[in-house]
């Protein structure tokens, strides 16, 4: 059974509470709620329902692609772009995390 939008804003706001307001996957945040999409994290093909502990937030980029693909499959692909978004950002001079201070982030 799909959802409807109005159970799709409830399903968002809840998710925003419990995860924060921002993309599981890439973790851009949403200045507004309504630009975030539902993410089945098991794909709905395999896990098919509206159950909340297998869904989260991602915007539309990392929604369309991740696709049908598992967390196991897709997230070290987000991490991946990620990475590469903060290694551009570096070369450009905006933002400075040292590879160090990335270390500690991560540990
Ligand atoms: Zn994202």
């Amino acid at each position: 059974m799909a959802a409807n939008s109005q159970q799709k804003a409830r399903l968002r706001r809840s998710l925003a509470a419990r995860d924060g307001q921002q993309c599981f996957y890439c973790k851009s945040g949403f200045v507004d709620l309504a630009d975030a999409t539902i993410d089945h994290l098991i794909p709905k093909s395999i896990l098919p329902g509206w159950r909340q502990y297998n869904l989260v937030l991602a915007c539309r980029p990392c929604n369309n692609a991740k696709a049908d693909t598992l967390p196991q499959v897709f997230i070290p692909r987000a991490e991946a772009v990620q990475t590469r978004r903060e290694a551009s950002r570096r070369r450009t001079g905006l933002g400075r995390t040292s590879p160090r201070g990335r270390l500690a982030l991560a540990a």
